[in-house]
């Protein structure tokens, strides 16, 4: 009996690809691997995987093309390895419904964490009810939902209402990479476009959250795609 989740490694170059299926072996996953996209979408629908982790530069169709069509059949969590300074093209994969991603080159602790945080994330979603529980605690925030009460180290926290909902809903996705386009569409509506109210708001909410406004531990900003609460401070 193999109980191990499964993650569908979608890589063209060898090295890379072998580094990371290491790194997943030692810890306890099994791995599937192909370097092609076209390969990725029959293995996803033959083998049903836990996780995909997928290369958006492959020889045979774009990574966005191989998101594309996955998310009109599957929500198997998503995690887009990328180069560093393709941040159009990640934030794109994530507004087609890539759950998170990760910028070569990267270590095996931090491609460890973002698969246990999809995992978790998508075991919960499965669970009724899971992943709305009443509260949620990072270091020394505390939010409430139903009180409708943020804390920090037990002091409550002024908030707008704006930026309660922003608050709520990067803790809804703790540990998850929310792009600007998504908060936004989210707050204030389609068809908007409050990228500046976004900056303005989150500035305040860091000046009321942060010990260090400049050096966020709480709210955690990623650079030209958006912004993420981080599960441990
Ligand atoms: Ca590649």
């Amino acid at each position: 009996m193999d109980n191990k989740p499964l993650i569908l490694l979608v890589e063209d170059e060898e090295g890379i690809s072998n580094f990371i299926s290491a790194i997943l072996t030692a810890n306890d996953y099994s791995v599937i691997k192909t370097g092609k996209g076209g390969e990725a979408i029959s293995l996803t629908a033959s083998h049903i995987p836990d996780l995909i982790l997928l290369d958006l530069g492959l020889p045979d169709m774009d990574g966005i093309e191989v998101v594309k069509n996955l998310r009109k059949w599957t929500a198997i969590p998503i995690v887009v390895v990328s180069a560093r300074g393709h941040e159009r093209e990640k934030v794109e994969a994530l507004d087609l419904g890539a759950d998170d991603y990760i910028t070569k080159p990267f270590g095996s602790a931090e491609l460890l964490a973002r698969i246990r945080t999809e995992l978790r994330h998508s075991n919960k979603n499965t669970q009724a009810g899971g992943a709305e529980a009443g509260s949620i605690t990072v270091g020394e925030l505390r939010i409430d939902y139903e009180k409708r009460c943020v804390q920090l180290e037990g002091k409550k926290l002024h908030l707008t209402p704006i930026e309660y909902k922003i608050i709520v809903l990067l803790a809804r996705h703790i540990g998850k990479v929310l792009t600007h386009d998504f908060i936004i569409r989210e707050i204030w509506g389609p068809y908007t476009n409050e990228t500046q109210t976004l900056r303005v708001n989150m500035a305040n909410i860091r000046r009321k959250l942060e010990k260090n406004p400049a050096e966020p531990k709480y709210i955690i900003t990623e650079v030209g795609v958006g912004y993420r609460m981080a599960e441990e401070v």
